[in-house]
């Protein structure tokens, strides 16, 4: 099977079913870049269980907070500006 991020062809691929639909993937890597949201806040991969803000999500706690905190005094500015390099 091939990887649906990659291309890889690989003969231990895995599958994935989510809410997005069906994937394969050679590795974890693969399928973190594919399906793992971004952080609203600092923009890294929200691997774990994350901080789900209605539609937001956020990596931890400390992040919801301070995207909060940010979109009261200068409407989310603080997103765009820590997006990850
Ligand atoms: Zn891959
Ligand atoms: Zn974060």
């Amino acid at each position: 099977m091939r990887c649906d991020t990659c291309g890889n062809d690989y003969d231990k691929t895995f599958r994935v079913t989510g809410p997005r639909g069906e994937f394969v993937f050679d590795s974890f890597e693969c399928a973190i870049q594919k399906l793992a949201p971004t952080c609203a806040h600092c923009g890294c991969r929200v691997i774990g269980h994350g901080v789900d803000a209605g539609e937001t999500i956020y990596c931890c706690e400390h992040c919801s907070r301070a995207a909060a905190k940010s979109a009261a005094g200068h409407a989310g500015q603080g997103a765009a500006r820590r997006a990850r390099h």
